[in-house]
């Protein structure tokens, strides 16, 4: 009895201590949001402080594909961390790394044959639009700095990245003052699955043909735009974009960072259109959920180009860069990527959702159900109040966290049917149970 008592008064006094001292992701301080203690996590599970376990329908924001604690990612850990946790990358190398871009360079299409590691996805981002502003300055080009990119999309949250992100949810106008002022297209309107009419691909046509010349690249997620809004496209718009940057001499960047490693049932979303970008980012199921890490991958003639160019050097480095513990995580995590029966998995998820999600789509504050490869998600008609549903999830043992008016699943490959199943079924009564107040959906009870 004595025991459970200062326990609850630690957890609660974690809580307390949270509030008052952590800025969380997109969060107010001082906010009355709740926050969930986490002690461990295994497999599917996160168990928290307070003993309750829950179903992991997130991957922890795409990254955790093979699941916590994995026994493989964490002997790596442990091997890489006695012979040295880091050294700094100027004027060193060392072989998790040269082994990592190896292997990198061997996955993604052919025509990518350099890395950069960078520490975080954002930084990535920054490297791939810095790599093609000084690729067109070194070929005495220094008009062409700017970059073309479809609405709700996301690409980070450094000033760089921000500038390309949607400008609404990326609250340009906040920033206006010192952001890069960007063109945008609308999001294709062509849907994964079908072809691409050429009315959906003009307004990217027009701006290229108009403004190309100042233009340094495309950037886009492939097939799946992400935190911007969970849409996907059309396989034959990315195909368009790609020859239109040929035909205006433009790079093309494709955005992997959340798409990259099999979630969206290829290894990299690039193959569903079969087309290969001059620069690609990936990071984010890297090190499958374990370190932070991400790279830039370019084409010989993106690096040959900068190198040879004036200043000659590419002008970034970060502290962290090619941290030998996340480096030697990943290459295991890739590993284990490869050895696992992924597609079938992915494929089981994916055909998991599109039955169990389905009866989602008659319920009243329902717009659209989707799913594609290890994504499934529900858009509703309006944003819900987070701080009211989120803790309907964990009532119901899963971790599903909402933004906006999405409810989605992106669950770790290694998810079991019955697991699957009650994440699906938790989704479809949390969201049979809310109603609209004043332009909010709430839970059932609440606001009449
Ligand atoms: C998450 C994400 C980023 C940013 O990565 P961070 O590691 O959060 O900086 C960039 N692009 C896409 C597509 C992402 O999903």
């Amino acid at each position: 009895m004595h025991e459970a008592m200062s326990e609850d008064a630690e957890h609660r006094s974690l809580v307390q201590s949270d509030r008052r001292y952590i800025w969380h992701p997109y969060s107010a301080m001082g906010a009355d949001l709740p926050v969930f203690p986490v002690r461990s996590a295994h497999g599917v599970r996160l168990q928290l402080a307070d003993g309750r376990e829950l179903i992991d329908g997130m991957s922890s924001w795409w990254c955790a594909i093979h699941g916590y604690n994995h026994p493989v990612l964490n002997a790596a850990v442990e091997k890489q961390l006695a012979d040295m946790s880091h050294v700094m990358f100027g004027g060193l190398t060392h072989r998790p790394a040269v082994e990592l871009a190896e292997r990198l360079v061997s996955l993604t299409p052919d025509p990518l044959q350099s890395v950069f590691f960078a520490d975080s996805g954002s930084v990535a981002v920054e490297v791939a639009m810095k790599m093609a502003m000084q690729y067109w300055a070194s070929k005495g080009m220094r008009h062409k700095q700017r970059f073309l990119t479809i609405r709700h999309g996301y690409h980070g949250d450094t000033l760089g990245a921000m500038s390309v992100c949607d400008p609404v949810n990326g609250m340009h106008t906040l920033f206006s003052d010192i952001l890069p002022q960007q063109y945008f297209v609308d999001s294709p309107d062509c849907a994964f699955g079908e072809p691409c009419p050429e009315s959906s691909i003009q307004p990217m046509a027009d701006l290229l043909s108009e403004c190309g010349q100042q233009i340094a690249a495309v950037i886009l997620e492939p097939i799946v735009q992400g935190a911007g809004g969970m849409q996907f496209y059309s396989a034959g718009y990315l195909r368009e974009v790609r020859s239109l940057c040929d035909r205006y001499g433009v790079l093309l960047i494709a955005d992997e960072i959340a798409t990259g490693f099999g979630r969206t049932g290829k290894l990299f979303a690039c193959e569903h259109a079969g087309i290969a970008p001059d620069i690609l980012c990936v990071g984010k199921a890297l090190t499958g959920g374990y370190l932070t890490l991400a790279a830039t991958l370019t084409t010989n003639e993106v690096s040959r180009v900068i190198s040879s160019g004036d200043p000659g050097l590419f002008m970034h480095g970060p502290t962290f860069m090619a941290n030998p513990l996340a480096c030697a995580t990943a290459l295991a995590s890739i590993r284990l990527l490869l050895d696992s029966p992924w597609q079938e998995r992915v494929g089981r998820i994916e055909g998991g959702m599109r039955a169990g999600l389905e009866s989602c789509r008659a319920l009243a504050p329902v717009r659209d159900v989707r799913v594609l490869g290890a994504i499934g998600v529900v858009e509703l008609k309006a944003p819900l109040d987070l701080g009211q549903v989120q803790p309907m999830f964990v009532e119901r043992g899963v971790w599903v966290r909402p933004f906006g008016n999405l409810v989605y699943l992106m669950p770790p490959f290694v998810i079991g049917d019955a697991d699957l199943q009650t994440l699906m079924d938790a989704v479809t009564a949390v969201v049979k149970g809310l109603h609209e107040v004043s332009g909010r959906l709430v839970p059932e009870g609440i606001g009449l």
